[in-house]
């Protein structure tokens, strides 16, 4: 019997499917044939959502299993992990993957708890291995290892992958919509379960990280707070966006949408310039497919070099104010 690959399509605020999970039909597509035609089939809930079922057809779901309901229109963890795990049960898939966002990191576990099976968090790359079983690779150790993760012994075998890290690309197909029923979720509904009431945004300060064309990425190389002000003041004068490494979120220097990397966020912009980045794989992963990557570091053997298309052997604290200052002439 073929197997079935399921990918979970996450509906924005904006109720329309994430990105990401475009990304993971892609990919999904690579793994199903890798698996000598597997089918691909893909889960969705919310409001008003009917529409984007076929918007997943054309990233090549063939089933799309479909939970439209007013008490699904905001995210809550109980009924959505009740529904996609009774569905799982029901229709026992052998790969099940998920974006590696907010949601999808509070959603994915929590269906795999109820499942009993495993899954493979922030993944950077998925592949089938030699016995036909999904191989999840995750940087470990520091990002000085890529680790494979396998869960041969239970089902479904699940990861989550951040955005931007596969690319999305249409491909339509011959697709049916399965409607689900209230049922699926309804043992979630008991009483003293949480409800969400609302929801509030906070708009981020600056260009975000995944909309720029150009990104000046500061390491905790830069040496202080008064410097990322400076690497903020770069980005914006190059119309692009501030962003960031794990320590220099650590330090507080700026917000979370910032971090780029494995637990941060993955871009493309066609320019990233780098100061005071060592290049660990958990950042690199996450912005090695820019166009052109300009990197300043004073330690000639650091990783970040390997991936660079021009290297700048040199302090920051030299090369920041004096690129500054162009920019402002
Ligand atoms: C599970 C897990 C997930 C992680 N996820 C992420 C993630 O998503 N994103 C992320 O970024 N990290 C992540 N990390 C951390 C990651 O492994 C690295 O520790 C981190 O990326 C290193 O940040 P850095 O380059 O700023 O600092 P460092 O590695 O300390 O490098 C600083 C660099 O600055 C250079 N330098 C110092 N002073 C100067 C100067 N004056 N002029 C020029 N160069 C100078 C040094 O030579 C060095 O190369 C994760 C780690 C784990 C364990």
């Amino acid at each position: 019997m073929s197997q079935k690959i399921w990918v979970h399509a996450e509906i924005r605020d904006d109720g329309t499917v994430a990105e990401v999970s475009l990304e993971l039909l892609t990919k999904a597509r690579e793994l199903a044939s890798a698996l000598g035609g597997a089918a691909l089939e893909a889960t969705l809930a919310g409001y008003g959502i009917a529409s984007e079922a076929e918007r997943l057809a054309g990233y090549g779901a063939s089933m799309i299993y479909a939970a439209d309901a007013p008490e699904l229109e905001l995210y809550s963890p109980r009924p959505y992990a009740a529904l996609l795990s009774n569905l799982a049960a029901l229709h026992k898939p052998d790969i099940y993957l998920f974006g590696a966002t907010s949601t999808g990191s509070s959603l994915g576990p929590a269906v795999a708890a109820r499942l009993r099976t495993g899954m493979a968090a922030h993944c950077v790359d998925l592949r089938i291995n030699g016995d036909g079983k999904l191989a999840a690779l995750v940087p470990s150790f520091g990002g000085r290892l890529i680790g494979e993760i396998l869960c041969p012994g239970h089902s479904p075998q699940m990861a989550s992958v951040k955005p931007g890290i596969f690319k999305a690309e249409a491909a339509a197909g011959q697709f049916a919509v399965e409607p689900v029923t209230r049922k699926a979720w309804a043992d979630a509904n008991a009483k003293g379960s949480l409800k969400p009431l609302g929801m509030v945004k906070h708009p981020p300060r600056g260009m975000p990280i995944a909309e720029a064309q150009v990104i000046v990425c500061g390491g905790i190389g830069i040496g202080g707070e008064e410097n990322w002000r400076m690497i903020e003041q770069l980005a914006e004068s190059l119309g692009g966006a501030a962003a960031c490494t794990r320590p220099v979120l650590d330090e507080g220097w700026c917000d979370e949408g910032r971090m780029i990397g494995t637990s941060g966020r993955s871009v493309r912009p066609k320019l990233y310039i780098g100061l005071g980045v060592s290049g660990a794989t958990h950042h690199v992963c996450g912005m090695n497919e820019a166009g052109v990557i300009i990197s300043v570091n004073r330690d000639q053997d650091a990783p970040i070099f390997e991936v660079s298309d021009i290297r700048v052997e040199a302090d920051v604290n030299a090369i920041l104010p004096r690129l500054a200052e162009a920019l402002r002439r």
